[in-house]
């Protein structure tokens, strides 16, 4: 039997069936993934086979090719790293102007580790109904900056449901990871593009990533599809590949992906408004710093390039001269 999993509580995983019924399971002796070392051999997104036993529940015997995965690094383990999530199609980067303000440089590095992961991302700005007009000024400018770059972006607000419609409609039959800093409102809009989700994250939001709760509980709360409920429509897996539904990842803690795996020579591939210039540099190892013949230099001073995105490229570069840069945000 296959299926898709649903949740990970540490100790047992939820699997949606290609039937529809939800089975407990656990994993059947103690399999690993080939080259990843992680406290968690299989993770929400995973498509799965799976065993029952006479006891209602059922083993997970094996684990279908990931066609992606996020990892986040133990703080404390230091080669061993947690799988957040497999199979993901996009990130939802929940960000606000004000209250609390969401820095560029914060956008900057998730977007960057997003392009590391090929993880497509949608920014939504959210809270939208309680802008002054300077605020509102402000966030066309950055919606402006972010969609020239390539980026998708939504303005929204969860409190009044301006533009969640919308929203919808981008997760439709996509598995999506929800991310973004604390207080942006990300509970309130998986409350009011899922009304009744019984949310643990708004209970545990606080918490760092360093509890045991937060790092190994994971869930994808599925979508209603359009005039259907959730739980009693059936997945049309032909493929393995297509959720019909859709789901929320919703996951505490989760802001970023890791990037302790970006060389300093990769960063500029994960600013695309940078690397568009990049390849016109005297030096193919052009740090972009100061060097003479720099495509990406002369780009900023002429305003191709944003003052803030070359501000958070060369932030991300400094950690990684330094070596500090163990986890992304
Ligand atoms: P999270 O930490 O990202 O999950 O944020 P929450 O969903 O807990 O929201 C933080 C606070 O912002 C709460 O007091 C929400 O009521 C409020 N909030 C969320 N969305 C909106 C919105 O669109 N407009 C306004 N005015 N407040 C919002
Ligand atoms: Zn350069």
């Amino acid at each position: 039997m296959k299926g898709l999993v649903i949740r990970n509580t540490g100790s047992w995983y939820t699997v949606k069936t290609d039937e529809g019924r939800q089975v407990d399971c656990k994993i059947k002796g103690n399999f690993r993934l080939k080259g990843i070392r992680s406290t968690n051999p299989v993770a929400v997104g995973d498509r799965v086979e799976i065993v029952p036993n006479n006891e209602g529940t059922a083993f997970i015997t094996a684990i279908e090719e990931r066609r992606n995965y996020i990892i986040r690094k133990s703080p404390n383990l230091s080669k061993q790293s947690h799988i957040i999530a497999a199979n993901v199609d996009q990130a939802m980067l929940v960000v606000t102007v004000n209250r609390p303000q969401t820095s560029t440089t914060f956008i900057d590095r998730f977007l960057a580790s997003a392009e590391a992961y090929r993880v497509p991302v949608v920014m939504v700005f959210n809270k939208t109904d309680i802008l002054d007009d300077d605020e509102r000024r402000y966030q066309e400018m950055v919606i402006a900056l972010y969609e020239n770059i390539g980026y998708e972006c939504r303005a929204v607000s969860a409190a009044t449901g301006s533009g969640i419609d919308g929203l919808r409609e981008l997760l439709a039959g996509k598995i999506t990871v929800l991310s973004g800093n604390s207080g942006v409102g990300k509970s309130t809009l998986i409350n009011s593009i899922l009304p009744g989700a019984n949310l643990r994250t708004a209970e545990i939001s606080d918490a760092h990533n360093t509890g045991m709760h937060t790092t190994t509980f994971s869930e994808m709360l599925p979508l209603p599809r359009a005039g259907g409920s959730p739980s009693a429509t059936q997945d049309s897996n032909t493929d393995g590949n297509v959720h019909a539904d859709g789901y929320i990842i919703d996951t505490p803690g989760i802001k970023g992906f890791g990037t302790f795996d970006i060389e300093p020579e990769e960063l500029t591939g994960y600013f695309r408004d940078i690397f568009r210039f990049s390849k016109d540099c005297r030096f193919s190892n052009c740090t972009h710093r100061h060097e003479p013949g720099c495509a990406v230099l002369r780009a900023l001073e002429e305003h191709y390039i944003a003052e803030s995105r070359y501000q958070s490229y060369l932030s991300m570069l400094d950690d990684k001269d330094e070596n500090k840069y163990r986890e992304a945000f």
